[in-house]
């Protein structure tokens, strides 16, 4: 059984897959509070749906067309609730492609190969950059990402030195500036001056006015 807070079909827009039609499962439940978070309603588990995980594949499978074989499990943060591992494991039986979108804090060692993890490293302005759980860096493959998203220049700043810290010039990188608290222009004219290979990410999804 999962709390469930959403599960609907939409754009992706966040990825590496931004722009290709996306079957969500939206759990419910997260551990942090970031500042700019806008998935408020899935914070906390009272606002959702305790299902079994038969009914959130029949759910989440239907809920676009049966040719739509991408399926991205989102929060909240997944990981913290257990059985999220047997729903992927499930999906990737069902031969979807399986996105995990995750904040980065809780192991990701558990989670099945074949799952394109999408991380977070916190940033400053979120008010959690020390929740980063460093052993996940482990557990990237070479299909997951790492997002950062981007709130002011000390965000991007922090980004920057991370990716240097941390040796990750050949993970796949995505810059995410936060709607309305910094501009996409001002961000893209920073990566161009830097050089610096990561995806500008610009939440298509909300552009669209879609979910
Ligand atoms: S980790 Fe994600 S869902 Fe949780 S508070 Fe931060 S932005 Fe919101």
């Amino acid at each position: 059984m999962l709390y469930v807070n959403d599960i609907f079909y939409s754009i992706q827009g966040e990825s590496s897959y931004s722009g290709y039609p996306c079957k969500f499962i939206r759990l419910a439940g997260c551990n942090l509070r970031c500042a700019y978070c806008d998935t408020q309603e899935a914070l906390d588990i009272k606002n959702s749906k305790p299902l079994g995980i038969d009914d959130i594949i029949k759910s989440a499978c239907g809920s676009g067309p049966a040719g739509v074989k991408l399926i991205e499990i989102t929060g909240g943060e997944p990981m913290l609730q257990n059985e999220s591992l047997e729903l992927m494991n499930r999906l990737i039986e069902l031969n979807y492609t399986v996105l995990l979108e995750t904040n980065g804090t809780i192991s990701l060692k558990k989670v099945h190969p074949d799952v394109i993890k999408i991380i977070d490293v916190k940033c400053p302005s979120s008010g959690h950059s020390k929740a980063f759980f460093f052993e996940n860096l482990k557990y990237i493959g070479r299909n997951d990402e790492i997002k950062f998203v981007i709130g002011n220049k000390d965000d991007y700043d922090y980004a920057k030195n991370f990716i240097t810290e941390y040796s990750l010039g050949q993970t796949r990188l995505i810059f995410s500036p936060v709607e309305g608290a910094v501009s996409h222009g001002e961000i893209a004219g920073k990566i161009l001056n830097d050089g610096l290979n990561v995806r500008l990410g610009v939440q298509l999804h909300k552009i669209l006015g879609l979910k």
